[in-house]
């Protein structure tokens, strides 16, 4: 049975979609069976792995509101071991429809019981919220993701996201766990990278990942072409932390499995 994985945070731009195309893939190369789905109206994970959506092609938002299955609408990427489930921006008016549904927040949940044991992990890309869309990929998954940008505000609004987190586990989804913390866009040169870094594995102790993404200008440009970084420069910085990133988290599950 395939292990959920939602990334979130909802400041924007800290590295969520980055981290979402580039560990899938990483799985992927590992010979893992990856799905990726993407849960924001922004569709930068699905414009990222290379698929453009024609006009009236179904995506998440069909799913959300039980026009379509899951299965239905679950797209090859360039990896054969990679899937995605797109998003467009329908979703953006899909949740506030979602809120006249009984149950909205488990949706999602309940859309992926019949695909999720084909898949050795589901990773889900959170937009800048806390809104229906991530309350229900917190209420899939097993396990959250945090991306941290490596800046001077990365701590804010982290306590609202932990704060959502607790209550989504005294309700709905007692199991969620916190995956881990990641650093991202880590620049050496740059004091505020290293105050931030060592705030944070300071406040977390034990919950951030020893990876941490290093600011790389490939990690930016990849996704113009429609491809994850190590299809796009497999030497590169980012797509090596990446890798090593999948490998920290196959070496955590697989000794919480044994
Ligand atoms: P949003 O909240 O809008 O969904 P996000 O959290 O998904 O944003 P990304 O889209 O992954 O963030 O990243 C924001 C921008 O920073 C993008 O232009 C991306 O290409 C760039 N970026 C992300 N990670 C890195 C990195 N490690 N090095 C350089 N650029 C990066
Ligand atoms: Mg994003």
């Amino acid at each position: 049975m395939g292990k959920i994985i939602a990334i979130a945070n909802q400041k924007g731009g800290v590295g969520k979609t980055t981290t979402a195309i580039n560990l899938s893939a990483s799985l992927a190369v590992a010979e893992k069976k990856v799905l990726l789905i993407d849960g924001d109206p922004q569709a930068n994970a699905t414009t990222g792995l290379g698929v453009y959506l024609e006009e009236n092609r179904s995506s998440l938002y069909q799913v959300l509101l039980n026009i379509c299955r899951i299965n239905d609408v679950v797209h090859d990427t360039e990896l054969s071991c990679l899937k995605l489930v797109p998003a467009d921006k329908s979703l953006y008016g899909g949740e506030v429809e979602l809120l006249e549904l009984d149950q909205r927040e488990s949706i999602l949940k309940r859309s992926m019981s019949e695909i999720r044991e084909r898949y050795d992990f589901i990773f889900v890309d959170c937009p800048p919220s806390l809104g229906l869309l991530t309350v229900n990929a917190l209420t899939a998954a097993d396990s959250v993701l945090v991306p941290l940008q490596c800046e001077y505000y990365a701590l804010e609004g982290l306590s609202s996201l932990l704060g959502t987190i607790e209550l989504i586990k005294n309700g709905v989804n007692p199991d969620l766990d916190l995956e881990g913390i990641l650093l991202t866009m880590f620049d050496r040169r740059n004091a505020i990278s290293h105050r931030v870094a060592e705030e944070v594995k300071e406040h977390f102790n034990g919950k951030v990942f020893d990876t941490v993404i290093p600011r790389n200008v490939r990690l930016s440009e990849a996704p113009s072409f429609g491809k994850p970084i190590i299809l796009y420069d497999i030497k590169s910085a980012g797509s090596q932390t990446y890798l090593e990133l999948a490998r920290e988290i196959l070496h955590a599950t697989g000794s919480k499995n044994s």
